[in-house]
C-alpha cells in the first residue's frame, strides 16, 4: 500500500470514528432534562463541555475532510500555506495536518 492509500484509509477510518463521537454527543445533548429542579442545574452545567467537544469534533471532521479532499485533489502531503511538502513524520502523528511545521508554528 502506498503511503497516500494508507493515509486514506487512516482519515477515512477517523472519520467513522468522529462521526460516532458527535453523534454520540448530539443524543447526550437532546436528552431530556430531569424534571427535579435540582438535578436539572447540573445537567445544564454539564452541557457546556459536550458543547465545546461538538465544536472541537465539529472543526476536526472539517480538517479530515479537508485532508481527504486534498487527496483526491493530489495535492496531499503539501503545506496550504506555502506549498513545501509536509514532513512525513509528522502526517504520520496528524494525517490530517495541512500546514508543514513551520507555518504551523508561526499559526501559534
Ligand atoms: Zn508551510
Amino acid at each position: 500500500m502506498t503511503d497516500l492509500a494508507r493515509a486514506k484509509v487512516r482519515l477515512e477510518a477517523a472519520l467513522e470514528e468522529l462521526k460516532i463521537r458527535q453523534q454520540r454527543i448530539a443524543d447526550d445533548l437532546d436528552e431530556p432534562l430531569n424534571a427535579d429542579s435540582s438535578e436539572q442545574a447540573v445537567e445544564v452545567q454539564d452541557d457546556v463541555p459536550l458543547e465545546q467537544q461538538a465544536a472541537l469534533l465539529a472543526r476536526e471532521i472539517g480538517s479530515v475532510n479537508r485532508a481527504l479532499a486534498r487527496i483526491e485533489a493530489g495535492t496531499y502531503g503539501q503545506c496550504v500555506l506555502c506549498g513545501d511538502d509536509i514532513a512525513p513524520a509528522r502526517l504520520e502523528v496528524r494525517p490530517e495536518a495541512s500546514l508543514c511545521i513551520d507555518c504551523a508554528r508561526k499559526e501559534h
